[in-house]
């Protein structure tokens, strides 16, 4: 009897991690990639020898996340980090620790005021936030939701305003503590880690899809649901048993409900030639000034360990080029959930677009391992 087939449609992480539950029980599986590379977002690439990824993509999450980060580190051997952020104050040119630390409000030209708001809350109480701008007002007082949150997020998302950003915040708010004691304190009991190989988590890639077809440069043109097949771009037709969609569930349907919106980023590689640019426990800095493009700067030799006389910085600017962050939006979430509930018992949308939600590489694999006890065992 031949083996139970499966489709996968995208290569990227979660991709390659369904892809080896699949073959690890028994099931043919192909994968079809529209890229000329597996990998996706997470995969590692070389500018002037200097290792680096889209966006910086270590593996940070709760200590729940373990499982994970145990089955991934059989494969590519993890180093443990310790790191602070950092955020850019322009109108004060001073940089302060990303999440606020309490020793830095006195950095910050507005200081007297922060004080003053954060005592104002503290006796406030809950209150009840239905947008991005009233949750974090709620938590942090005006001023600070200003010079940390309001434009940052504005630039990230390309929002005119931070109220329609209406998604998840229908929960109560209460005054977040400002960081105190140890400046690595915001990540304790966290697992923050990147891989020791040169090369990141390329060897995943090639591990967890040992013993599948791989049709590179090829993309999915249509899906007959009632007969199972997939049509590709090179005209040829596959039938299958399985199908694992790893890309935005909208394409699935020729988006007759509507194009589901994401937000992308460009990322800007410069090499500077100096040994390293930021203080030694500053991997990132976050710029959340209406003056600056970019979001965030990250120094990769700090993740990667490079040796060089030079450094790789990149800047992430947001763009609409590329379709990265699925834009949280209740009507957005919403369009969503419409076409996922419409696929058919046998094809499972997962992955950061499948599943339209920030999903990082823990959950990812977290995904994978239970799919693996629901489906195929
Ligand atoms: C800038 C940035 C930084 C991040 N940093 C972190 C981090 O530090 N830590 C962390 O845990 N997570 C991070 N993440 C999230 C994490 O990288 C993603 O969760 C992960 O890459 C998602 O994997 P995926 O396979 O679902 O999607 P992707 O990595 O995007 O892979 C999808 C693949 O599918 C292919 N594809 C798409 N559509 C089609 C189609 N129609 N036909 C065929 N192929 C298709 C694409 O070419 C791609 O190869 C970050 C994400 C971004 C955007």
């Amino acid at each position: 009897m031949s083996n139970k087939s499966a489709a996968i449609i995208g290569g990227g992480f979660s991709g390659c991690s369904y892809a080896y539950f699949l073959v690890k029980n028994g099931w043919d599986v192909t994968i079809i990639e529209k890229s000329n590379l597996i990998g996706g977002g997470v995969k590692t690439f070389f500018h002037g020898g200097h290792p680096f990824t889209y966006g910086p993509r270590h593996f940070i999450a709760p200590e729940s996340s373990m499982p994970a980060f145990e089955f991934l580190e059989k494969v590519i051997p993890m180093r443990h980090i310790k790191k602070i952020n950092y955020s850019y104050q322009e109108p004060d040119d001073v940089f302060t620790t990303y999440p606020l630390h309490q020793d830095d409000i006195g950095k910050l030209s507005c200081s007297s005021q922060i004080f003053e708001e954060l005592k104002l809350l503290e006796a406030s109480g809950e209150s009840k936030a239905h947008n991005f701008e009233e949750f974090w007002i709620g938590r942090v007082g005006k001023t600070l939701y200003e010079r940390y949150n309001k434009f940052y997020n504005m630039k990230a998302w390309f929002l005119d305003d931070n109220r329609k950003m209406d998604f998840g915040f229908e929960a109560t708010v209460k005054r977040k503590p400002l960081e105190k004691g140890s400046r690595y304190e915001f990540h304790t009991g966290w697992i923050n880690a990147y891989p020791i190989a040169h090369d990141g988590y390329n060897k995943y890639f090639q591990w967890s899809t040992e013993g599948t077809t791989k049709l590179l440069n090829t993309e999915v043109k249509k899906i007959n649901f009632d007969k199972k097949q997939i049509t590709l771009s090179n005209g040829e037709e596959i039938n299958t048993d399985m199908i694992i969609s790893t890309t935005s569930p909208d394409l699935l349907f020729d988006y007759d409900l509507g194009e589901l919106k994401y937000v992308g980023r460009e990322v800007h590689k410069i090499v500077l030639p100096i040994e390293q640019v930021l203080p030694d426990d500053v991997y990132f800095i976050y710029y959340p000034g209406p003056k600056e493009t970019q979001t965030r700067v990250t120094e990769f030799k700090k993740f990667t360990n490079h040796k060089s006389p030079n450094s790789l910085i990149t800047l992430e600017v947001p763009s609409l080029k590329n379709k990265l962050y699925p834009t949280l939006l209740k009507s957005q979430v919403q369009l969503a959930e419409k076409y996922i509930k419409r696929l058919p018992e046998y094809v499972h949308s997962v992955g950061r677009m499948g599943k339209y939600r920030y999903v990082d590489i823990d959950d990812i694999l977290l995904d994978a391992i239970q799919f693996e006890k629901d489906y195929l065992k």
